[in-house]
Formats: structure tokens, sequence, C-alpha cells
């Protein structure tokens, strides 16, 4: 660690492993096909701006974010590649756009109208750039882009506003790629033809980017016919779904740890925080450790689940408090303030996953590391 870092709870980022994951991913794929980083929610967690200077160091050259704040601070920190908005920016923030040069999703026909208004302005006529957009195609996930399945209405929209709005791409998103029975596959093949379809329709146009993969579509399908892949989660080292396999080697990149505060002896009958919902039944050791659901830890782990402390597990007991937890370590007596526990991560060949707290509290490996909050400082180590 070469900054100070108070030793409460932090993550730690293996930019080395991250540097892996994606150069494993590469190796996958057709000599020609590049990839676009998706960095958006602070890089899933793990820290946009540092994610984003090493992979354009080593040759990635399109980052995608969620909104144009996310966009600011990436070309802020130095980020000079292709930076893709996926969602919604206000388009009054149109100048805004143009003068990072930042490429806008549009949306709709609906959208893209109201950002060529602001762009017809003669305000913005004199002072700005000319803007940079990729049209959204939908494809069926139902949630924003142009109807695929009507690909000549598609291509007129895309013509109309091509110049005004500078479009250089299009791109869909998979909604069931991750799974492989056979109606899902049947219906992501049917979400790749009708985007080629829109491609089709706009082939004399000859546009440089469009694109279709999310991580899962990229474990099955050729990335080809398409400029490039949009990694998430895989770069992160975690899988799109529980039920998928990585490639050899890919691994998580974070390592999230707390604290003991304190350690201490309870007798049986004794009970341990709010609700009085873990009673010791014999003589047992307790740690408390300096995280809780304020630190993104969720809560519904109470009594549920465990932490690693000197490679071994200790389990949750009583509820998680805001800022702080309570575990069993009767079977590790060695437990003294001021260890590190893993909350997520390897200790000693023991490892929990993003997935593994996913699995326990019904949801997605994604949400887990997305839930870290931002008090809970992002150590880059390599
Ligand atoms: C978030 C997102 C991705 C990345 O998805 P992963 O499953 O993390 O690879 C790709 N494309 C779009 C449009 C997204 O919103």
């Amino acid at each position: 660690m070469d900054r100070h870092v108070t030793k409460r709870s932090w993550v730690e980022v293996s930019l080395g492993t991250l540097r892996r994951n994606y150069e494993l991913y590469r190796a996958s794929l057709p000599e020609k096909a590049e990839i676009m980083a998706v960095v958006k929610a602070d890089a899933y967690g793990h820290g946009d701006r540092e994610v984003a200077r090493m992979l354009e160091e080593n040759g990635v050259r399109f980052f995608a974010v969620s909104n144009i704040d996310e966009a600011e601070r990436l070309r802020n920190a130095g980020i000079t590649g292709k930076i893709l908005i996926l969602g919604y920016t206000p388009p009054e923030e149109a100048y805004r756009l143009s003068v990072l040069g930042i490429t806008q999703a549009l949306l709709s026909e609906e959208y893209a109208a109201a950002l060529a208004a602001e762009v017809r302005k003669p305000e913005f006529a004199e002072k700005c750039a000319p803007l940079l957009c990729e049209f959204a195609i939908d494809t069926g996930m139902n949630r924003i882009g142009l109807d695929a399945e009507n690909p000549r209405h598609s291509g007129e929209v895309i013509r109309k506003y091509r110049e005004i709005l500078g479009i250089d791409g299009i791109f869909t998103h998979l909604c069931v790629a991750d799974t492989d029975t056979e109606s899902a596959v049947a219906f992501t093949e049917k979400q790749l033809s009708l985007f080629n379809g829109v491609m089709d329709a706009v082939r004399d146009l000859h546009l440089p980017y469009c694109h279709c993969l999310n991580s899962a579509g990229g474990r099955t399908y050729s990335c080809a016919p398409y400029a490039f892949a949009r990694l998430g989660i895989i770069l992160y080292g975690l899988k799109p779904d529980r039920a998928n396999v990585l490639p050899a080697g890919i691994k998580p990149a974070m390592t999230w740890k707390a604290v003991v505060s304190m350690v201490k002896d309870f007798h049986p009958g004794e009970t341990v925080g709010y609700g009085r919902t873990f009673r010791a039944e014999k003589e047992m050791r307790i740690a408390t450790i300096a995280a809780g659901y304020a630190d993104g830890y969720p809560r519904a782990l109470s009594n549920r689940f465990y932490v690693l402390l000197h490679g071994k597990r200790a389990r949750i007991v009583g509820r998680i408090c805001m800022d702080q937890m309570t575990v069993d370590v009767t079977d590790i007596p060695e437990t003294a303030m001021g260890d590190a526990a893993v909350l997520l991560g390897e200790d000693s060949g023991e490892t929990i996953t993003a997935d593994d707290v996913a699995k326990v509290t019904d949801t997605i490996g994604y949400e887990v590391i997305c839930d870290i909050a931002s008090r809970v400082p992002r150590v880059h180590v390599d």
C-alpha cells in the first residue's frame, strides 16, 4: 500500500489480476476483436480511474460508463479512448458531451430528436465541437433502443440523425446470454440475427462501431462480425451467472477486509447484538469486526454466513449492525484486536466469492460488489 489508508475496513484491488483477466479473455477472442471495458459504477466497485488507466496502458481503446459524471471523471483522469455513455444524459448537457468528447447512446427516436434540437441551437453551433453518438437497438431486452423488428425504419432514423448527431455506431444488449437452456439460446440467437438485420440496413454507412456481446455473450459467440465485445463482470473475475464456467485462470480481483476491533469471552446464556438473536449455549469467544451494512455488507447475512480469520471460517453471530458485526472465533483462539478479517477474497487457501454471498442473499455477484460503500477505501496493488 503506497498511500495511507485507515485500516478499519478496506478493499484491495489487484490490478495485476485485472490485467491477467483481460489478457486471458482477449486471448480467447478472434485475433482482431477488441474489448470495450465496462467501467460503470466505479468499475463495479474496483475504482474506475485506476482500472481504466491500467487498461488503457495495456491497449484498451474503448470504455463504457452509465452516466456523464462517470465519463467526465475518466476524462479528467487522463483517459483518451472512446467513452460511451450507455444510459440517459439530459439533452441540455449536449455541450458538456461535446467539450469532453464523450459518445452518447441514443436511447430512442424521441431522445435523438431532443438532442438534435440542442445541437441546432445557434449557441451550440458557435461554441461546440460536433457530437459523437451511437444508436441503441432493441432486440428483445425492451429497455432502450430502436425496434430491431423493423430494420428499415431503424435504418431511416439512423440516417436522419447521422450527420447532426455524429452517429458512428450501433449496439444492442443481450438479456439471457448467461443461460444455456435451449429456449434461452434460441432467444439470444434471435437477438443476434435481429441486430445483424439492422447492421445490414445501414451497411452502406460503414459505421465503425457495431457491437452486441457482453461478458455472457462472449463466452459462446464469436466477436468477429462486431467491432468489440463489451466486457464487464468477467474482467473483474466473476461469473455472469453462478452456473457459468469461467475461462481457466480468471480470478476475482478484489479482497475486502475489516479489522477485529474487540475480542470477548461469552458465557452460556449471554446474547449478542440487536434483537438478541444469538444466544451462547456454551463458553464462546466472539470477535467484533469493524464493518456493517453501511459499508455495504448485506444485513441479510446475519446469523447465516461467515468471514475468514487466520484462514478459517468464523461464522457471523447476531445481527449485522450499521458499522459492526460479531463473529464466532471460539475455534480460532489466536484472534486478536487489529487482525484483518476477510469478508470477500482468499485467505490461506479458503475463499469467499461475491457469488457465494449472492447465493445466500438470493442475488447476483454484481450487486454484492457494487454495493460496497464508497466509505470503504479502495487500495490498488499490483
Ligand atoms: C453493464 C453492461 C455491459 C456489461 O455487462 P457484463 O455482464 O458485466 O459483461 C455491457 N453492455 C451494456 C449495455 C451494459 O449495460
